[in-house]
């Protein structure tokens, strides 16, 4: 069992990256940039802390039966690093307040448990950003292979960052996609 206290955040590593794949970020049939300005917009909304049950969705879906949280936003304290704007409200409907206790706090994906702090920071500093690192860290073998053949960040080639790029982007495709 892994000890968070210890760890390096996964979900936000520091440079720029951050993840919320398991929440749906990547589920809309739309590209990264209009996902993005969606994201923007919800975390300018103060009126509306909360956007909607985590099962609910605001927008059309890559794939029918997986999750798009209304709620992963991003905070005007923090541009372009996606979060949970769950997180800073306090008035939950129960609903909400039930799914984010008993699903959301207790979920870690394998990134937790099977990557070395070492791999989650070359992820984090090879991609830079929301998108791409959130693909790469939640396919470990690839990252593993890559950390293995380059070591940092700075010895990968620009060409080597555009195919692992198009891989995780076909791997999203095929996997989620069948
Ligand atoms: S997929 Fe893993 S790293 Fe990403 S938000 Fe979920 S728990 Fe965090
Ligand atoms: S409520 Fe927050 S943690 Fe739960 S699925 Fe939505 S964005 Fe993720």
């Amino acid at each position: 069992m892994f000890s968070l206290e210890k760890m390096i955040n996964r979900c936000r590593p520091g440079h720029g990256a951050s993840c919320a794949l398991c929440c749906g970020s990547h589920n809309y049939a739309a590209a990264p940039e209009e996902i993005e300005s969606i994201f923007i917009d919800r975390g300018l909304d103060r009126t509306i802390s909360i956007h909607g049950h985590p099962e609910d969705c605001s927008g059309k879906k890559l794939f029918d039966d997986a999750i798009q949280c209304p709620n992963v936003g991003m905070s005007r304290e923090d541009p372009g690093i996606i979060c949970c704007l769950v997180y800073d409200c306090t008035a939950r409907e129960n609903a909400i307040s039930s799914f984010f206790n008993g699903t959301c706090k207790n979920f870690f994906c394998a990134a937790w448990d099977s990557l070395t702090d070492e791999e989650v920071l070359f992820a984090a500093e090879l991609m830079s950003d929301w998108y791409y690192y959130s693909l790469f860290i939640n396919d470990i073998e690839s990252l593993k292979e890559e950390f293995s053949t380059y070591g940092s960040p700075q010895h990968v080639p620009v060409n080597r960052l555009a195919e692992i790029k198009e891989k995780l982007v076909q791997r999203l495709i095929d996997e989620d996609g069948k």
